[in-house]
């Protein structure tokens, strides 16, 4: 199971049990990368400083 980075394209290795908002990290470029959706699998970068995204 894998995903494309959404920042280099790089194909990022998931675990067959990964679940939404697990942190993965990027092989590529190092970049945290949250998962959003499994049913799909999607990732977006995920916030460098904490996870409070705030309003
Ligand atoms: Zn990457």
């Amino acid at each position: 199971m894998k995903a494309d980075c959404p920042e280099c394209s790089s194909p990022v290795p998931l675990s067959a049990d990964v679940q939404p908002t697990e942190i993965v990290v990027c092989p590529g470029c190092a970049a945290d990368l949250e998962i959003v959706a499994v049913e799909p699998v999607l990732l977006a970068l995920a916030p460098e400083v904490e996870e409070d995204w705030g309003e």
